[in-house]
This record gives structure tokens, sequence and C-alpha cells, in this order.
């Protein structure tokens, strides 16, 4: 049997409740379905870190971001951890890279371990995007996520017979600042999205650290966001409900057009592999860098660990080796990509990619019982030094039925967050009570025995992952960036645990 082809669709933002197959109330996503129709609806799959370029960074080396350095969409990945492109590309795989980076844009920053490559700088634009590739930079007529299909379309036409291969196809969409293609601004224009059930959240139980934060319908999506002004008679506080409700229609419209054409698109690719005949021993994933709050809990933007921000949503086809039709309820983290995806081609990650932190769930995909595997995902983010958002560093732990999350107070003297320096606080949700997360119980006494235990299991996973705790704001930040020697042995050391 020929090897296993991996086909890696990555979108921006795409939160999985925008998604029919995980029963969406705002859109339809046929295209979509049709991988989890044909495959396996990952259900507990949680980012490790909820930004774009931790995201990216962690998937490509399987590592968390006090490993590989990228802790921020600022910091500078450490090229010393490799990637799993690179381990396909040297066992004999083509590979190949289009669309979003977002990992830098010069020397060691560009695309390692393909064939070939060509990246929007940065974000990236949706209409006639300029785009980097070995030859320089230069734009590119069309509609980006058109754009980023159009090329992998061609780059696998020119593949050989029995080439075994690696296709990272990574939109931009649907990304702030949600631009839709001409020919789906006809879609949910009638202002009749659903509203979520915690549109009118008034956070009242949570910590001060996230009732802090600047993700606001109401009051922090802005003008640009919208594309238009906010019209008088909306402006104010006595006006913050209609307001909302106003923004919300038209946040949702332009998401959820975005949303359509990655759709269309990956149909087209669906398509294509039918025709060439190569669906059956190709591993298609579908998934996004990181969820997004629709609305829910009155906010947009992501950061925060809770779910709708923390959940990737993960649908895979493989009809080789998975089910189609099925469900996994396993949690699983984007650090167990890389090692999964070279078990699919029959390498081993332990001997491959031995800076992976990740654990191959390969397994999980067949439908086998994997008795030992991990109940909980640890959850750490970084960001905190960004005054837009003004989300508080954070890090916590999930398993099936609880979150437990702890804002450290880390402020860290930069300017904007720097006066949000609060005492540390502690959030726990009761999953299966409170599905919505909307009552913190941290300090109910009720849950103080579970509190301890997931306190536990917190610093159990820190320990595992070798991540070090907040030590207080006269202990000096982490030098984040590519490692020196120490900090490399102390990450053998941590991966030969
Ligand atoms: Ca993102």
């Amino acid at each position: 049997m020929s090897r296993t082809n991996i086909v890696f669709i990555l979108s921006d933002d795409h939160a999985a409740h925008a998604i029919s197959a995980y029963g969406s109330r705002v859109n339809s996503t046929p295209h979509l379905d049709r991988i989890a129709h044909n495959g396996v609806r990952m259900d507990a799959v949680f980012c490790t870190n909820s930004i774009c370029s931790p995201s990216r960074a962690s998937i490509l080396t399987g590592t968390y971001s006090h490993v590989n350095g990228v802790s921020s969409i600022w910091t500078e990945m450490d090229y010393r951890v490799p990637t799993f492109p690179e381990v396909l590309q040297r066992a004999g795989y083509r590979t190949a890279m289009f669309g979003k980076w977002h990992l830098g844009e010069h020397g060691q920053a560009l695309p390692r371990g393909f064939d070939t490559w060509k990246i929007f700088p940065g974000q990236g634009d949706y209409v006639d995007p300029a785009m980097i590739d070995e030859r320089g930079t230069h734009t590119v007529p069309g509609y980006a996520t058109d754009i980023v299909t159009d090329l992998s379309l061609d780059w696998l036409d020119g593949l050989g017979d029995d080439e075994p291969f690696c296709m990272m196809v990574h939109h931009k969409a649907p990304h702030r600042p949600w631009v839709p293609d001409e020919k789906h601004r006809h879609l949910y224009a009638d202002g009749a999205i659903p509203e979520p059930e915690t549109f009118f959240d008034d956070n009242e139980s949570r910590s001060r650290a996230v009732r802090g934060v600047r993700m606001t319908i109401a009051d922090d999506m802005g003008a640009d966001d919208l594309k238009q002004d906010i019209p008088e008679h909306l402006r104010g506080p006595e006006n913050r409900e209609a307001r909302m409700r106003w923004k919300y229609q038209i946040y949702m419209r332009d998401y959820l057009q975005c949303v359509q054409s990655i759709d269309d698109n990956v149909g087209r690719l669906l398509d294509r592999l039918e025709e060439k005949g190569l669906a059956e021993n190709t591993l298609v994933v579908y998934t996004s860098d990181q969820g997004f709050f629709l609305g829910d809990h009155g906010w947009f933007d992501k950061r925060l660990m809770f779910d709708q921000s923390l959940q990737m949503p993960m649908l895979i086809q493989w009809p080789a080796a998975v089910e189609a039709g099925s469900r996994c309820e396993a949690i699983i983290t984007n650090v167990d990509f890389a090692a999964t995806f070279l078990d699919a081609c029959g390498i081993d990650a332990g001997e491959e990619l031995p800076t992976s932190q990740g654990r191959s769930f390969l397994p999980l995909l067949r439908g086998e019982r994997v008795e030992d595997w991990p109940d909980a995902a640890y959850y750490r983010y970084w960001e905190h030094d960004d005054p837009i958002h003004a989300a508080p560093a954070h890090y916590g732990i999930r398993t099936a039925e609880y979150k437990l999350i702890h804002y450290y107070g880390a402020g860290l003297g930069v300017p904007g967050a720097s006066e949000r320096l609060f005492e540390p606080e502690w959030e726990l949700y009761d999953l299966a009570a409170d599905p919505a997360e909307v009552r913190n119980v941290a300090d109910d006494p009720a849950y103080a025995e579970i509190r301890a235990a997931l306190a536990a299991k917190l610093t159990q996973y820190q320990r595992h992952y070798g991540d070090e705790p907040y030590r207080g704001p006269d202990t000096p930040r982490p030098d984040w960036g590519p490692y020196d020697a120490e900090t490399l042995e102390r990450v053998t050391r941590v991966f030969a645990r």
C-alpha cells in the first residue's frame, strides 16, 4: 500500500459553533460537514495558547509556547526546534505550504521543510493580497480563500504518481477584519442571525481580570470592524443593548460570509482529491488555530480559556483508517498534532522529532481505546502585554468535567497592561452543571475538594511540560526567544521524562 498523504487545512479564528457538523445555530457548512460524514468529528480538541502565531508554532513543532518561544504574536520562534514538515520532507515526502504563515517573513522565520511555499505577509489581506515566495513579494489578484485553494490544486496536479505528500492549506479567513467575497454578500443579510444564549451575560461571578477585558461587542468593537460608523442613536450607555444587537448582526454576517468561502473551497479540494483517486489514502484535516467568541458572554475575539475560544474544531477524514461518521471525545491539544501526523505516515515522532511534547492520537482515530490517555489539557495565555484587548495572563487545566483557571496577576510594567496589575484570582467552572461557563464556583465551599484536586493536577501538568508557574512581579520574566545552552538542556531533560 502507498504511503499516507496529509492535507492539513487550517483556518483562522473559525469557532466550532460556526460549523453545522458541530450543531451550529447560525450557519450551514455542507462541505466541512462532508469531512465529518466521511470520517471523525473530534469533540475535545483544545489549543494551548489561544492566539494565532503561538497555535501555529505548537502545531508545527508539537511543543508548548514556553518551549518553541512563540508565546505571543510578537515573540520569535526558536528555530532550533524542528517541525513535522521537515521530518516528512527528510523522509521523502513532497511538502507544500500555502497561505497564512504568521511566524515571520525574513531569514530563518520563512517556512522551512517545504519544497514549495507561498505565504501572506503577517495577517494577509482578503482581496488582491501580497504573497511571498522564494522569488520575493508580489500581488496576487483575487480573493484570498480562492487563491490559497487554487495554489493547492495546482500543486496537487503537478505531483507525480505515487509521490507521498503533505500539503498545508492555511486560510486567512475568517480572521478580522472579516471581508467577504462579493459572491457571498447576499447571505445572512436579513438581520436574523440568532444571538447566543449568553449574549447578555453579566459576567458577575468572574474575576476582575476577566471583567476588565476589552473584547466586548458593545464597547470595544469599533467602526473599523464594522466598516461603518456607529449611528448617533445607538451611542451612549443608555443604548448599549440596542447597539450590541446592531453590531452583532453586522459582525456575524461578515464573519459567516467569510466562512462560506472556506466551505466552498474545501469542497473544491475534496472534489479534486476524489477525482484524482487520492481520497482513500489521504488524511484530510480541517481545523482552526483556535476558536472565537461569536457574541458569547457579550464578547468577540479569543485569548481567554472559555470553551468558545479554547476549542479547535477538528474534522478528519481518512477512509483507509478512520470509520465514517465517528466521534472522538478524548481530550487532545494542538501539541499532539505533529506526533499524530508523523505516526499516520509511519514515522515515530519519538525517534524523528524528539523535541515534541505531544502524543500521537492515531489509535483514537482508529477507534481504539487508550486506557492511559491524558484526562486533561494544560493551557497558558502569555499575551497580557497587549493593551488593546487587555486579556490577563493566566493558566489552567480543563478536564471533561471541570475547568480551573488561575489569573496570576502579571502586568509586568507594560503600558496599558500595568494599570491592570490585579491580585491573583481563580475561577472554577463545573462543566457538567454549567456547560455555558457562567457561574464561577472557585470560592464555593462545596467545590473545595474538587478545586484542590484540580490545582494539584495543574501543578502536575506544569511539571510534565516543563512550564514554570508565575513567581511574582519581582521574579524577572523568562527571556523568550532562542534558547541558551542551559535552557535547551533543561528542555531536553523534560523530554526525557
Ligand atoms: Ca487565529
